[in-house]
């Protein structure tokens, strides 16, 4: 009897490719699918890395495929679009071991910038797509897509999403099979070398592949009907499967574990038999423009929302009109805006940024926080890397009005994932951008990722550590200056310096994330409080946003009893359990009521 395990769909993929004799895997950290990787470097016998971007990441796992051994690049939604230059040619040198590329997508923006439909890219680069509906298929979606790899000669994307990646399901522990092609150097020159001549006799090799595709997603078992009720039927894929079967348990069902190609006589029989078809599919009308194209009719997008997550209630209402449907009752949790951790060193960066008035021009990571009350420190965030881009951007347009106006903004991951040709084209294009590399040691907001920079590797080895003060010397920056962001008037006059400069400047700000282990550790952490006597209920420390700060609103009654003027409408306190010593505040603070707790014990 095969053994079942409670997994969840990201750690069900790493089984999956496990079982299915991978040999190299490579990701770029990215929710909702960074556990993927995670997972495949504790197996033995893998090669696994942290990637510098999803583009490099897809060539180490396209080479290794040229070498004929199974690989597998994973990914978030947004990763495909660094991934897809290599993605659309890999179509059509195809591979020799199996490729498989995970891309997880994120409908509501749990954790992204936007919620792009990665089906989409399917189409676009013409390889064939699986898109489980649970840990058990993903786990099984994966194994067989090695197999439809290697068998049709592409690379086969596996879509999932948040739901699908994070929720937990059983699955079958199962037998490991193993690629019957022979890892070793082959010299395809012609299968390899995209040159025009070869591309386009590939491209042809593409068009053939793809026939033979559509007539395997036909018998795919896993494109499958359960016929019910045949008054209603869906089509549907991945969970919105779950969905449709909770909330029309007696309808009858197309489920379609291959979303590309489409299996045309599958879905063309299914119309037959059923008297009215409705698409369920979350975010873009993929499915339902193709079932309308093939002159059914059906109802789709006119009725279920286009934009976040759907759920059962969601799919009933949408579809009988009825209000109040709710299925369970969501928990009640209370609310918890977000907020950079107390001690973060990011926070003081933005309070300079924020008291020097300059346009912030940002990027993604923890720091993209900044752009929430009460720092309201971030201008402008668009994507991995696109921070100095844009600096660049606005000062080009704007000339030397520009100067001491504008910064660019990103972290030591991002710099290296792809902010690194920005800063290039500063240098080379004569720019005078002043860009902040807040390197905090690691990939913080992912779940603290080693890169590049943090001089270990995804399995804890010690590795060469990238020097970013060398580097961006090596690019051409003259002013390269690396500040503690703890020392807020040292970063300050720092940062004021730099941004007059008509020349290109970097700042590093370097001080580790307070929750990497190692500083969570720390037996040495000072503790700050506010001495209440000294308090002027000024609020000027509040600017900073810490978390560990608490402002203790008082009565007039109050404020006598405590000994504070009559007119002081509050004073501030320092939670001892969340201040982490960084000190930052102590600056802000013109009266002198924030001191080093005497004993360090946080008492009072
Ligand atoms: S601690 Fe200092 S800055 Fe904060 S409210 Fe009191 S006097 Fe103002
Ligand atoms: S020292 Fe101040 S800013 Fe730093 S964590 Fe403690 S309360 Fe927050």
């Amino acid at each position: 009897m095969s053994q079942k395990i409670l997994l969840s769909g990201n750690e069900a993929i790493a089984l999956g490719a496990f079982e299915a004799g991978l040999r190299v895997a490579s990701a770029y950290p990215g929710t909702p699918s960074t556990e993927i990787l995670e997972n495949i470097s504790t197996y033995e016998g893998i090669y696994a890395e942290w990637s510098p971007n999803e583009k490099v990441a897809y060539e180490v796992a396209l080479g290794a495929s040229f070498a004929g051994a199974r690989a597998l690049v994973s990914m978030k939604h947004v990763g495909l679009n660094i991934a897809a230059d290599p993605l659309f040619t890999s179509a059509y040198t195809g591979v020799r071991g199996g490729l498989v590329v995970i891309t997880a997508d994120d409908p509501e923006m749990h954790s992204s910038q936007n919620e792009q439909d990665n089906r989409n890219y399917a189409f676009a680069a013409k390889v064939p797509m699986f898109e489980p509906s649970d840990p058990s298929e993903a786990k099984e979606f994966v194994k067989l897509a090695f197999q439809l790899s290697e068998e049709f000669d592409t690379p086969v994307l596996v879509r999932t999403t948040t739901r699908v990646s994070h929720v937990k399901g059983l699955v079958n522990k199962g037998e490991i099979v193993t690629s019957k092609i022979k890892p070793g150097i082959e010299k395809i020159p012609e299968k390899f070398v995209m040159l025009p001549a070869n591309a386009r006799l590939r491209r042809k090799e593409l068009d053939k592949r793809f026939v033979r595709l559509r007539e395997f997603a036909d018998s795919f078992e896993h494109n499958k009907t359960e016929y019910n009720d045949k008054k209603i039927g869906f089509i549907t894929s991945g969970i919105s499967y779950l969905y449709v079967k909770e909330a029309f348990p007696d309808a009858s069902v197309l489920k379609l574990g291959m979303v590309y190609p489409f299996p045309e006589k599958i879905i063309k029989e299914f119309a037959k038999n059923v008297e009215e078809i409705f698409v369920v599919e979350e975010l873009d009308p993929f499915i339902e423009n193709y079932v309308k194209a093939l002159g059914i009719r059906c109802k789709g997008k006119e009725l279920i929302p286009a934009a976040g997550e759907l759920n059962p209630s969601i799919v009933r209402a949408s579809i009988t009109g009825e209000k109040s449907t709710a299925l369970f009752e969501p928990v009640k949790i209370p609310n918890r805006p977000p907020n950079l951790c107390p001690g973060c060193p990011h926070r003081g960066i933005f309070h300079v940024l924020s008291k020097l008035n300059v346009f912030i021009a940002g990027d993604i990571g923890c720091y993209t926080l900044a752009a929430l009350k009460p720092l309201s420190a971030m201008d402008s965030c668009i994507c991995m890397g696109a921070s100095i881009g844009n600096a660049l951007g606005m000062e080009k347009a704007l000339g030397k009005d520009a100067l001491g106006k504008i910064v660019a903004v990103l972290g030591d991951s991002t710099f290296i994932h792809s902010g690194i040709t920005g800063l290039i084209d500063v240098v080379y294009n004569k720019g005078f951008t002043t860009v902040l590399i807040l390197d905090n040691r690691t990939t913080a907001m992912t779940g603290h990722q080693p890169n590049p920079a943090s001089g270990q590797t995804v399995k804890g080895d010690i590795s060469t550590m990238l020097d970013i003060e060398a580097l961006c010397r090596a690019i051409g920056v003259k002013n390269v200056y690396t500040v503690n962001p703890n020392d807020i008037e040292e970063t300050y006059k720092i940062v004021k310096q730099e941004i007059e400069r008509p020349e290109p400047s970097v700042i590093i700000t370097k001080a580790p994330c307070v929750l990497l282990p190692e500083m969570k550790k720390r037996k040495d952490k000072s503790l700050y409080i506010i001495i209440p006597e000294k308090c002027t209920g000024c609020r000027s420390c509040l600017k900073i946003g810490c978390p560990a700060i608490e402002w203790v609103p008082i009565t007039e009654e109050d404020a006598k009893k405590l000994g504070f003027k009559e007119k002081q409408k509050g004073y501030s306190i320092i939670n001892a359990a969340l201040c982490d010593g960084c000190g930052q505040c102590v600056t802000l603070c013109k009266f002198k009521a924030i001191a080093l707790s005497g004993d360090k014990s946080g008492k009072r």
